[in-house]
């Protein structure tokens, strides 16, 4: 472990593995579910960041069992409210979040109960995302040479 530490493993930075904006499949909070629905079965993920109107910040997450749950009626699944209801009204509000200029233990630690993290910069902004593969995969390539 005293190896890890001292390892440069540690100063990667996360702007360089973090797959950036542009690439990352998004909705806007207020989007229908419907809308939601239609890029996550798209995109072949099972939860997206949520952004606000002008796509400059992240607002939550949605996932397709956070919208199924959402129209789960008592008897049936009421598809007619995929179109009336917003991601707002159903987004995890508790956005797994990192600066792009914080150290690469600390996104380590994060990604342990996260699949990916938002990265923001200093301003808030919304950057990109950093998923725990490629944490995980920057170890392995390390702990392999
Ligand atoms: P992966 O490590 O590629 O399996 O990605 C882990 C999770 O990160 C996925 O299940 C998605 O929730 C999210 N994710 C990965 N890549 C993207 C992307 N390009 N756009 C949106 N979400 C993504």
């Amino acid at each position: 472990m005293s190896d890890l530490r001292n390892s440069p493993l540690l100063d990667a930075q996360i702007r360089r593995l973090m797959i950036p904006a542009e690439r990352v499949a998004c909705v806007q909070f207020n989007n229908s579910l419907d809308h939601a629905l239609l890029i996550l079965i798209k995109s072949g993920y099972s939860a997206i960041p949520v952004l606000d109107e002008k796509s400059t910040t992240v607002q939550g997450t949605i996932s397709k069992t956070l919208i199924l749950d959402s129209i789960l009626g008592l008897e049936r699944i009421e598809v007619e409210q995929l179109r009336d209801k917003t991601v707002a009204e159903v987004m995890d509000e508790k956005v797994p979040r990192i600066k792009e200029s914080s150290p690469f233990f600390k996104a380590l630690e994060l990604s342990i109960n996260r699949p990916f993290l938002c990265v923001e910069g200093e301003d808030g902004n919304f950057l990109g995302i950093l998923t725990r593969k490629a944490i995980l995969a920057l170890i392995y390539q390390h702990l392999r040479n």
